[in-house]
């Protein structure tokens, strides 16, 4: 498994060679992955409860927090009741797929298409439930650590300095960046699929955005004028993807909304 933890925002340099593909899938990892949301799943069931959650949640939209700081404040419920790797392995015991990403994974992988992962959750975690959920991989993983808190329990470790401690735009527009040097018949097309709020300025950057259908990110895409294509599951993706890769529609086309 090749797992980047990456700081500087340099998925680029690390993996120069993904500069030159042809097609590239950014994703976000839970809800979108996964069916359920694996930092939900802990703080609700081991940590501040649902009830609690939701408020923090309430707080964030009336921006009283920062998504940021409530989510340090969901995962510190948790780590006062469980060690992480007591956590790592609810996760993998508890966490199930989308039933479409494995079947999608391979096709990508066949057509040389990478599938990277843009996450707002840990590394461990994210690396330990793709290990069990599709088997040995070598699935780029930018995201937010784990580390040690000065009480001695674990914590969340962010990525970067933004209100939602990864901002998933910095590991794309290197790409996008590099792209408009190229003839427009030659540029890539990336990809984004996800579910919330913090996907919406990583989907901005690329060309077509799939999103979970009854999940937040729909909502703000349609306030704020953003094209998207609804998916229930990554069948609905492997499909729109196929068609472009294999020519039979643009992006654009797909966007419908
Ligand atoms: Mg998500």
């Amino acid at each position: 498994m090749t797992t980047v933890y990456d700081p500087a925002h340099t998925l680029d340099k690390t993996h120069p060679e993904l500069l030159q593909k042809k097609f590239i899938v950014f994703t976000d990892f839970d809800g979108t992955i996964t069916r359920t949301d694996s930092n939900d799943y802990l703080t609700d069931n081991f940590g501040m409860g649902f009830a609690a959650r939701r408020k923090l949640a309430d707080k964030v939209l009336t921006e009283e927090l920062t998504f940021r700081d409530a989510f340090k404040q969901m995962l510190d419920s948790v780590a006062v009741n469980k060690s992480f790797d007591e956590c790592r392995q609810i996760v993998v015991d508890k966490i199930e797929l989308d039933p479409g990403f494995k079947v999608f994974l391979e096709y990508c992988l066949s057509q040389d298409i990478p599938v990277i992962v843009l996450s707002g959750g840990m590394e461990p975690l994210i690396s330990a439930l793709l290990q069990n959920l599709v088997g040995p991989n070598e699935i780029p993983i930018v995201s937010n650590g784990a580390g040690k808190s000065p009480q001695g329990t674990w914590e969340i470790t962010y990525h970067d300095d933004s209100g939602f401690g990864h901002d998933k735009s910095l590991a794309i527009k290197p790409f996008t960046e590099a792209r408009k040097n190229l003839p427009e018949g030659e540029r890539p097309t990336y990809f984004y699929c996800g579910d919330g709020v913090s996907d919406l300025s990583a989907a901005k950057e690329t060309d077509l955005l799939f999103a979970k259908e009854g999940h937040d990110l729909i909502n703000y895409c349609k306030s704020s004028g953003m094209p998207y294509r609804v998916f229930k599951d990554f069948s609905t993706i492997l499909a729109d993807v196929k068609d472009v890769v294999e020519g039979r529609k643009t992006a654009a086309e797909i966007a419908e909304n």
